[in-house]
């Protein structure tokens, strides 16, 4: 089973996959977490230079075909592997935040970015994805609160830059509402983890 999460900055994404990781492991199963960009070594590389707050001048195509080159190196060295040995792998965000960030938000559309992203997975989609939703502000609020979090470039966008990656999410809930599930992230975080839970074990016992 393939499990991805997603939505935007300070959802709790990322909190939340850890526990219900560290939870099913204890369960007995087989799972991989790992995260996008990134989760093995090239495509880390590659998350450097997309983040790098130094590199303001990147053109939203570079951007684009970077992420995209990135998720076919970690489909390819860890993603596919892990499933093909039965694993069940949990993956912070994957094709999903490039159709809201790149499709929506920097305006490239979101048939342009799939497109690019076909070629790079060659079919391989989630089973099912987890959509944090989550008020913009709140989202950016809490993220000030986590200190320990790096600042990316990312970080130097403006308010609706975010209020359009939402809005890009919100569409592709109505693209792909079977294998899409919306949960409420403003709730707290342990209510958003039993949520998250629910779903992802009736899935893995069904
Ligand atoms: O989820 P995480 O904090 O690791 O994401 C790193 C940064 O990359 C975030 O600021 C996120 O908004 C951004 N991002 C993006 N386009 C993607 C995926 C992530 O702009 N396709
Ligand atoms: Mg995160």
């Amino acid at each position: 089973l393939f499990i991805t999460v997603e939505g935007p900055e300070g959802a709790g994404k990322t909190t939340v996959l850890n526990k219900l990781g560290n939870e099913l492991k204890q369960q007995g199963l087989n799972i991989v977490m790992t995260r996008e960009p990134g989760g093995i070594r090239i495509a880390e590389q590659i998350r450097k230079v997309i983040l790098d707050k130094s590199n303001t001048e990147m053109d939203a195509r570079t951007e684009a075909l970077l992420y995209a080159a990135a998720r076919r190196q970690h489909l390819i060295e860890k993603v596919i592997p892990a499933l093909n040995q039965g694993a069940i792998v949990l993956c912070d965000r994957f094709i999903d935040s490039s159709l809201a960030y790149q499709g929506v938000a920097r305006e490239l559309g979101i048939e342009e970015v799939f497109s690019i992203n076909k070629f790079a997975i060659q079919d391989v989609m989630p089973d099912l994805t987890i959509y944090f939703d989550i008020d913009v502000e709140l989202g950016l609020k809490r993220i000030e609160v986590n200190k320990g979090r790096e600042v990316n470039r990312l970080d130097l966008e403006k308010m609706d830059f975010h209020m359009n990656v939402r809005n890009g999410f919100r569409k592709l809930l109505e693209l792909f509402p079977s294998r899409i599930y919306e949960v409420d992230a403003s709730k707290p975080l342990e209510n958003v983890y039993q949520e998250v839970k629910n779903k992802v074990e009736q899935l893995i016992y069904k």
